[in-house]
């Protein structure tokens, strides 16, 4: 299994890498923009942040002094403005009061407890919860999202509906616990899916294609 996640990690670095994720100038833009991206698209998030960094609150500082009421207006672009506005508060509240805002300290702590405690803050699901800590904090932490479930199911390597932590650990079991690694398989696999492995999949150009078991493929 090892050999097979690094020969797919190898033919989509061929294709598409290096990828250089996650874009963004901070490691605090990187944890506003995996809450912001829930349930939107890219370009949106991106005109919520650039909102925020024109009024240079794109900082924990930034956020916390923030009323909620103006923060919704900067991130409207980015849609739900209730919910991530509130998620938003949550975050830079547990990150003021458990790590004084700082990123850099959060990161020094082990990562299986900084997951557990991350994961119960308000609003925070494993998908950004491990976007965080493997972009932001620089964690031996795989990202898994509904791309990586359709394209290892369709490759045969996962079941049909299997679930986050199952795929997680399938990942980091099978290869050297690296951020590096992590962080580019994950870009990756939403590169292929987006050009190659669509709803409907486009088989005939896709690198995969002589390791794939989906049917007609
Ligand atoms: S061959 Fe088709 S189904 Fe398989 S990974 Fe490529 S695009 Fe997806």
């Amino acid at each position: 299994m090892t050999s097979l996640l690094l020969d797919i990690y190898e033919r989509l670095y061929r294709r598409f890498g290096p990828c250089r994720w996650w874009p963004a100038d901070t490691p605090f833009e990187v944890c506003v923009g995996a809450i912001l991206t829930q349930n939107t698209n890219w370009a949106n998030v991106e005109k919520a942040l650039a909102n925020l960094k024109q009024e240079d609150l794109l900082t924990p500082e930034g956020i916390r002094a923030l009323p909620q009421d103006r923060l919704s207006e900067l991130i409207r672009p980015a849609g739900f403005l209730n919910v991530k506005t509130k998620r938003l508060k949550c975050f830079v509240d547990w990150l003021w009061e458990r790590y004084a805002g700082r990123l850099d300290l959060m990161s020094a702590e082990p990562l299986a407890s900084t997951r557990d405690e991350l994961l119960a803050v308000h609003g925070i699901g494993r998908e950004t919860c491990d976007s965080i800590l493997l972009y932001a904090g620089n964690y031996p932490t795989f990202v898994v999202d509904a791309y990586t479930g359709r394209l290892f199911t369709r490759l045969g390597i996962i079941g049909e509906g299997s679930g986050y932590e199952e795929i997680r650990t399938l990942f980091m079991s099978r290869l050297e616990s690296d951020p590096a690694l992590y962080n580019e398989y994950h870009a990756l696999i939403v590169m292929q899916c987006k050009e190659y492995c669509r709803k409907r999949p486009f088989c005939s150009a896709c690198v995969l294609q002589e390791i794939c078991n989906f049917p007609g493929n």
